[in-house]
């Protein structure tokens, strides 16, 4: 038998029977490290600067992003609380492997917080481009 795959842990966190498909695209982005983020543009000559747009005066990365940032932290630990789930937030790739292990089934919870995942993943990065492209800024409740 075969090993599985990264991918193949995380396809059933993306592509579930209750996905929103625009939210599902870009969550699979995000796991694909798809996202064209600031520092990859610096490291490429695109920019001049890598920094975060939610003032937090750090590089933006993926990492960075989904949740090291105060601001994209706030808003994910908000989020999990919705979702009856306390704990502390982790590296990006441990909360990958936190949600893998704990919404391995197609129950109602399970779906809401895979939903929860893939709708949060979704709006950072759609805010993100607001701030970056149109300057409009929302609140992080506004994001919730
Ligand atoms: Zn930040």
């Amino acid at each position: 038998m075969r090993p599985r795959s990264s991918e193949v842990l995380w396809h059933n966190l993306v592509w579930h029977r209750s996905r929103i498909p625009k939210h599902a695209f870009y969550l699979w982005l995000e796991f694909r490290a798809a996202h064209k983020t600031k520092d990859k543009l610096l490291a490429i000559g695109v920019l001049q600067s890598a920094g975060c747009v939610f003032f937090c005066r750090e590089l933006e990365s993926l990492e960075h992003l989904y949740f090291q940032c105060p601001y994209t932290e706030n808003i994910w630990k908000r989020v999990l609380a919705l979702c009856n789930i306390s704990k502390p937030i982790l590296s990006w790739l441990e909360e990958v492997q936190w949600m893998i292990e704990h919404m391995k089934g197609d129950n109602f919870l399970e779906m809401v917080r895979k939903l929860a995942l893939a709708a949060t993943v979704f709006h950072i990065w759609l805010e993100r481009n607001r701030r970056c492209f149109n300057n409009r800024f929302l609140s992080s409740q506004e994001i919730i």
